[in-house]
């Protein structure tokens, strides 16, 4: 078993979402004695979730924010430390020492596991964020079926938003894809998947311009823009689904290790390695496909035993120990006694 160095840990943790919380329950029960950044706002994109009916184990459902503290509480349990503040500065190392930055502070580790996660691409018009929860979603695999029976709209011309529709269809009456183009990014087939289904109709090329409540503070209804008249018409629903990407919050790394074209953190084969050795990436930062609370906590258990293998089998050189913050203190202490 990898032994922790004095001033350097074995292993930070960047992130605080399902997919970091598993990596450090993991890592703690291997006595890796992980750190966690989580982040002021821990508990990633299920502290913004309500029900959550499909994390196994939970048969009665359970809400997002009270699971997250569960992941949280299991981690701590076996000796996770966690700083509940946002990393400002990663300097990642090919196979040295890495260091996170949280705001003046410093730590030093020999692993590095990100995982910061993904945020849902916004419209950015009135109503989106105060209707949250309340009728606009940004999950269909997650939130559709509370829409039973109800007429609603996926926004969105990509693969997302073909295959939210797809899955939201199932429970919704009637179900419009609005798109603000009369062509679609999404891949043929997925097009035509949702083409064929038959509660399905295409709304284009429509702009949505305001997310409109009811009396019981709920969504009633969606402003709508006709791209090429002008015209605005407002569609009585009982659901939206924003479905217009994700964005990587790799923002922090994205120049020092490889990310593809749109910014997630590649990593190697069917593991959680990137192109820096020491350096592992897990959760949504990762997967634009899944993005499922237990996918990103699959991944993030991958991680965990990922860094505790490069841990096993990369044993400590004293010159970077040395270059590291015991390093730094040394010196620090040579300057103030020469
Ligand atoms: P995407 O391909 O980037 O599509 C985003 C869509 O949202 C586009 O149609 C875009 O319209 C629209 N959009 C963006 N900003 C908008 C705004 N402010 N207002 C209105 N519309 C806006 O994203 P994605 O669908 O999430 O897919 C991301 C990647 O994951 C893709 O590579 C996709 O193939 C993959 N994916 C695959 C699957 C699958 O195979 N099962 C499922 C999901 C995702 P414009 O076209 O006009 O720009």
């Amino acid at each position: 078993m990898a032994e922790k160095t004095e001033n350097v840990e074995n292993l930070i943790i960047v992130g605080g979402g399902p997919a970091g919380y598993t990596a450090a329950l993991y890592a703690a029960r291997a006595n890796l004695d992980p750190l966690v950044v989580e982040g002021f706002q821990w508990g990633g994109q299920l502290q913004n979730t309500t029900d959550v009916e499909n994390y196994p184990g939970y048969p009665e459902g359970v809400m997002g924010p009270e699971m997250m503290n569960e992941f949280r509480a299991q981690a701590e349990r076996f000796g996770t430390r966690f700083l509940t503040d946002d990393a400002t500065r990663l300097e990642l190392s090919d196979g040295g020492l890495q260091r996170v930055f949280v705001g003046d502070s410093e730590h030093v580790a020999r692993t590095v596991i990100l995982a910061m996660g993904a945020e849902p691409r916004r419209l950015g018009i009135p109503g989106e964020l105060e209707l949250g929860g309340r009728g606009v979603s940004t999950c269909g695999v997650c939130d559709g079926a509370f829409f039973k029976g109800e007429d609603v709209v996926v926004i969105g011309g990509g693969d997302s938003a073909m295959e939210d529709a797809m899955f939201v269809a199932k429970y919704a009456d009637k179900l419009d894809i609005v798109h603000r183009r009369d062509e679609f990014r999404a891949s043929q087939i997925m097009q035509e998947r949702a083409r064929d289904t038959a509660n399905i109709e295409f709304k284009t090329p429509f702009v949505p311009e305001e997310f409109l409540a009811g009396d019981d503070g709920k969504l009633r209804a969606v402003r709508v823009r006709n791209a090429d008249s002008g015209e605005t018409e407002e569609l009585e629903i009982g659901g939206a689904f924003v479905a217009i990407g994700h964005i990587p919050r790799s923002e922090l790394v994205a120049d020092q290790v490889a990310v593809d074209e749109n910014g997630y953190v590649i990593t190697e084969d069917k593991s959680t390695r990137t192109n820096l050795d020491g350096v592992f990436a897990i959760g949504d930062l990762v997967d634009h496909t899944y993005r499922q609370a237990v996918t990103a906590a699959g991944t993030g258990c991958m991680g965990a035993l990922d860094a505790e293998w490069y841990l096993r089998d990369t044993p400590p050189s004293p010159e970077a120990h040395w270059a590291g913050a015991a390093g730094e203190v040394a010196k620090a202490t040579a300057a103030t006694t020469s």
